[in-house]
């Protein structure tokens, strides 16, 4: 049994340690900005959770079997910037390029995701190349480019933190801070995108079992992730004809079984345009509570992901036929 004890802002965590201490508890403290909270050992006491509520200053016990009790007490619907990603919201949107190219690249995308009807515009500003003489990102200068793009036209930003150098810059300019697959066992970087207090959408690693996934959102939200949306993109596999393999069960296991938010990225999973729209309707089909897709608006010219961006109309049609009447 797992149990974390989290303190009332403003609260005296002392005083809540010594009163877990009291109970015969053994306790490890973590410090997220404001945010107190105690990891209690497994080999500490069975104390009962309604004894530790009663203690001044406890704000929520979460309790769970399984090794990551605050992703199961953080629920099945994620809120993000007054958008509701999870079970019984209606399917979360979100498009864009790989890479932000240009403000005027940005600006005419986003219109065109717009008008997809998508809430959420994507873009990579640092982006993780496998060639370090590959196209990087333009830094900075893009993510004010999207977030400029994105006010124009009505959507919140998604974009990934590479490092944690440029992370706070990332959670200042977007809504949602993306982890990328690379980066989701850097435990590093999600202790300091979760001390950010912006929600997260954390990518699965390539290689990562979903406990493992599940554990990773657990950081996050232990260090003061308001929230996290998982999000597959596909595993490695020994079959050269797509670039990953989209795992549904994972997505069925998530959404159904776990009842986590989780979103599903078709486009890093084919690697190839004429496999997305029917990838992405699976996904919907097994439980995917939104889409995460590349597009372009001259898929051929892209700096990075051209082969697997859609173009615009081919974007919009996918997107009325899954997002439904409006
Ligand atoms: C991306 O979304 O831009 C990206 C690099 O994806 P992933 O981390 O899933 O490879
Ligand atoms: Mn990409």
């Amino acid at each position: 049994m797992t149990m974390i004890v989290t303190v009332r802002r403003g609260a005296d965590a002392d005083a809540v340690r010594r009163g877990l201490a009291a109970a015969g508890l053994w306790v490890d403290r973590f410090d997220a900005g404001d945010r107190t909270s105690f990891h209690v050992a497994v080999s500490s006491a069975r104390v009962e959770r309604e004894r530790l509520l009663a203690i001044d200053g406890v704000e929520s016990v979460a309790e769970a079997v399984c090794p990551h009790p605050l992703v199961r007490e953080a629920g099945a619907v994620a809120a993000v910037s007054g958008c509701s990603i999870g079970s019984g919201a209606p399917a979360v949107l979100a498009a864009g390029p790989c890479s932000v190219e240009s403000e005027a690249q940005i600006d005419r995308i986003a219109a065109a995701v717009a008008g997809a009807g998508a809430r959420f515009l994507r873009g990579g500003a640092f982006k993780p190349r496998t060639s370090p003489y590959a196209f990087r990102g333009h830094g900075l200068e893009a993510l004010r480019w999207m977030r400029r793009a994105a006010d124009r036209h009505g959507l919140l930003v998604v974009s990934e933190a590479m490092g944690s150098e440029e992370a706070p810059l990332v959670a200042e300019l977007a809504d949602l801070v993306q982890i990328g697959s690379r980066n989701m066992h850097n435990y590093a970087l999600l202790a300091t995108v979760g001390s950010l207090g912006r929600p997260v959408l954390l990518k699965r690693g390539m290689a990562a079992t979903v406990e493992e996934w599940l554990g990773a959102g657990e950081y996050l939200l232990l260090h003061g992730a308001p929230s996290v949306v998982f999000c597959e993109r596909g595993v490695r596999s020994f079959e050269p004809t797509s670039r990953n393999v989209l795992d549904l069960n994972a997505v069925a296991l998530l959404a159904h079984v776990a009842r986590v938010p989780v979103i599903v990225d078709p486009s890093h999973a084919a690697g190839r345009r004429d496999l997305i729209p029917h990838l992405a309707r699976a996904a919907i089909a097994a439980g995917a509570h939104g889409l995460i897709v590349e597009c372009h608006d001259d898929p051929g010219s892209a700096l990075s992901d051209g082969p697997q961006a859609l173009s615009l109309p081919a974007l919009s049609e996918l997107f009325r036929e899954i997002g439904g009447p409006r």
